[in-house]
């Protein structure tokens, strides 16, 4: 059986804009332009979309797991429920290891195995470098997004709507 291609996203500073602290109420959940239109694109394009997001404010009691679903139904709505699943790692340094939590490559290698993913013809978007390192160590190709910079980074774009364009350039 042919092995799927995936594009892993991270959630906050990608899908929507980041928030000083933390984003779990869908009434602060602002979806980033051209967010909805670049993930069924990509979709149509054969390409199974996977969130990666850690969530460390429900280890610090600042949220609950309900609250961040609410967040995801509401993506999900707004983006034709193009997103095939979410993974999250709700631990913080703080409270308790995890190595589900970024840049740990565990919630990746998760769904590389349930989906039958082939990592060499698959993409993460990040917006910090712990989104990319795990990509990297899994071989697969990294984008990053806004503001910063990293050595992990195989491509750099303003936001998710020049990755289309990377992805369909990169002919993969
Ligand atoms: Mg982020």
């Amino acid at each position: 059986m042919p092995k799927n291609r995936c594009v892993f996203l991270d959630r906050d500073g990608v899908l929507n804009k980041d928030r000083p602290n933390y984003v779990y109420d869908p009434g602060h959940f602002e979806i980033i332009e051209g967010v909805p239109e670049t993930l069924k694109a990509l979709k149509q394009r054969g390409y199974l979309l996977i969130v990666v997001t850690n969530q460390a404010g429900i280890a610090r009691g600042l949220y609950t797991r309900e609250d961040m679903h609410r967040c995801h139904e509401y993506l999900q709505q707004q983006c034709g429920g193009a997103i095939d699943h979410f993974y999250y790692a709700p631990s913080h340094p703080s409270v308790s290891e995890s190595l589900s939590r970024k840049p740990d490559s565990l919630l990746f290698e998760k769904a590389i195995s349930r989906y039958n993913i082939d990592p060499g013809k698959s993409w993460m978007v990040g917006d910090r470098e712990r989104d990319l390192i795990p990509a990297k160590k899994l071989g697969m190709a990294t984008i990053i997004v806004g503001e910063n910079q990293s050595d992990y980074a195989d491509y750099k774009g303003n936001g998710l709507w020049e990755v289309l364009d990377i992805i369909i350039g990169y002919g993969q």
